[in-house]
């Protein structure tokens, strides 16, 4: 049988089949996949193949090979053994809340996610939340951001989830995906699920508090499903998306608005720094790439402390 998992407890795993039923499957012996290391072989959102189990409990079975993954997030253990947890694949979008204050949401940050949510190959939908709250000032900022960040490539809805604006526009891009639901603490991501399904807030709440009351806060991502043909990947205890891996000579592939101009750089491999005719130091001058995108790139290159020549890039 097909299904995908949707809740692991370490040893079993609930899996829904394509026929709609839940089974408790486990792994038997050795298992082995392809890809990365992981102190958990199946994880949440894997597609898998199972057998029944005769003649145990009712609706169980054994796992017996996993789809390869289309996407996966993970986390690192900080103790020395740096041992991989993935803790949810087949991630279909991510929407990232950002509200201007209470909590603010820096550019710098947004940024981040969204090179690391590139990373993942998992594609980001930005929600400047709280609308309702915002002075004409504070909505003008909220425009300048959603056009920066369009024209960098990312869609971006302007959302109450209080008083419900926009939020059938969020619905709808969630119908048929599995997506995840981001942002700083504060920034409404209860209250946007409360919005979007009430029954499904009132359960992922029960989770965080078991979450917070236990000693170690292990994250067990579990999905669930909305009324509406939708999937929702909760990661109780996640801060922002993990951190991810990767080269200098990466990184501006992770910025699409970069990507998409690299090739008229002179140089195949510019790092888009000192190098002479780079067609996205061109693209900054001519205002058609934002200086604080190029400002977070500068940073993520020279890692969180060091602010060289962010200065002289200034505007
Ligand atoms: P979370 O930590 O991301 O889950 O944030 P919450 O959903 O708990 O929201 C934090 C606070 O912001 C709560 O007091 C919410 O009532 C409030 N809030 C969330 N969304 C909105 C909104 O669209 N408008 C207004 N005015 N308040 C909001
Ligand atoms: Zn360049």
């Amino acid at each position: 049988m097909q299904g995908t998992v949707y809740k692991s407890t370490g040893s079993w795993y609930q899996v829904k089949s394509e026929n709609g039923e839940f089974y408790d499957c486990r792994i038997k012996g050795k298992f082995r996949i392809q890809g990365i290391k992981s102190t958990n072989p199946v994880a949440v959102g894997d597609e898998v193949t199972f057998d029944l189990e005769e003649g145990v409990e009712e609706n169980t079975g054994v796992i017996k090979k996993i789809r390869e993954r289309e996407n996966y997030i993970i986390r690192k253990s900080v103790n020395l053994s740096k041992q991989t947890h993935i803790i949810a694949s087949n991630i279909d979008q991510v929407f990232l809340l950002i509200t201007l204050n209470n909590p603010p949401t820096l550019t710098t940050f947004i940024d981040r996610f969204l090179v690391t949510a590139e990373a993942y190959a998992i594609s980001a939908v930005l929600l400047f939340n709280k609308v309702d709250t915002y002075s004409i000032e504070e909505l003008a900022e909220v425009k300048y951001l959603a056009e920066l960040y369009r024209g960098a490539g990312y869609e971006c809805i302007g959302i109450s989830a209080k008083n419900g604006k926009n939020v059938d526009k969020v619905k709808d891009k969630m119908t048929g995906k599995t997506s995840m639901i981001s942002g700083h603490s504060g920034t409404g991501k209860s209250t946007l699920i409360n919005a979007i399904e009430p029954s499904l807030a009132l359960k992922t709440s029960e989770i965080s508090k078991q979450h917070s009351q236990g000693q170690h806060t292990t994250t067990f991502a579990e999905m669930f499903d909305l009324s509406f043909d939708a999937r929702i990947i909760d990661t109780p205890g996640i801060k922002g998306f993990g951190v991810v891996d990767m080269d200098r000579e990466e990184i501006g592939d992770y910025f699409p608005e970069f990507f998409e101009r690299k090739q008229d750089c002179k140089f195949h491999n510019c790092l888009h720094l000192e190098e002479p005719k780079c067609a996205i130091k061109d693209a900054l001058e001519a205002g058609e790439i934002a200086w604080s995108r190029y400002k977070s790139y500068l940073q993520i290159m020279e890692g969180e402390e060091d602010n060289y020549r962010i200065d002289q890039y200034q505007k």
